[in-house]
């Protein structure tokens, strides 16, 4: 595909080669404000690629070079992934600046920009994620808009849909053995959150990433029976 050359100097050298792609929104006003923040020195903030709302697709870092874009995070049990992951920016204001559904044009460049990488890597389909996914105490990028469904039928990650789920809702504050299960089939998709049976904050902020990525219908932080049933679906799937 054609790439638009926009450097970044915010890079440094891998360790080992990328095996995950992690997916952003800018979370800025515009395209233009935020190519310019992740060339800028000052910032140390950057990514391979940015694509814009009209589906230009700038190459700001080499994919042999890690890039700056995923802080602190944790995936299937690594930390700090920058040095193993492939990071795109997607242009859209986010939560905080107005945010709004990817553009047709956007989301077909993604989708071959993804098909280009993973041509070039070898990347599982349970190692495409969201920001959110691997740093779900501090980001909430792509999501929910974010067409996760899509991508999955052009062949990049996991995505299932479940028959009415009943079932006991399972929220914060709570204790015992269901949520030590709930725990652990997050850990097991790939998430940081250790099972102590305890639902916590920190569990919150995850299945709330969790629905962002794979139940947008409704992010409440609360592991309802669609909520579970979609984590079993997917653990089965071998996501
Ligand atoms: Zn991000």
């Amino acid at each position: 595909m054609e790439l638009i050359p926009a450097p970044s100097p915010n890079f440094d050298a891998r360790t080992a080669p990328p095996d995950m792609i992690v997916l952003h929104y800018t979370g800025m006003p515009t395209g233009q404000a935020a190519l310019d923040r992740l060339r800028a020195p000052e910032a140390k903030v950057s990514a391979h690629y940015l694509v814009e709302e009209d589906g230009r697709v700038f190459s700001l870092v080499a994919e042999e070079r890690r890039a700056w874009h995923a802080g602190v995070s944790s995936w299937k049990g690594r930390q700090n992934l920058n040095g193993t992951s492939i990071g795109i920016e997607i242009v859209n204001p986010g939560h905080e600046f107005g945010y709004r559904a990817f553009p047709e044009a956007q989301i077909a460049a993604v989708i071959e920009l993804i098909d280009d990488i993973r041509g070039r890597w070898s990347i599982e389909d349970n190692q495409i994620v969201g920001h959110s996914d691997v740093a779900p105490d501090r980001k909430e990028d792509p999501g929910e808009l974010f067409p996760w469904k899509r991508l999955a039928e052009a062949g990049h990650g996991f995505w299932v849909e479940v028959p009415a789920a009943p079932g006991l809702p399972l929220a914060e504050g709570e204790t015992g053995p269901g949520v030590f299960a709930l725990q652990a089939g997050l850990t097991r998709l790939g998430f940081d959150c250790a099972p102590s049976g305890e639902y916590e904050a920190r569990t919150a902020a995850i299945v709330r990433a969790f629905q962002r990525h794979w139940r947008p219908g409704k992010i409440d932080g609360i592991a309802d029976g669609e909520t579970r049933a979609r984590l079993i679906a997917l653990l089965r799937l071998g996501a």
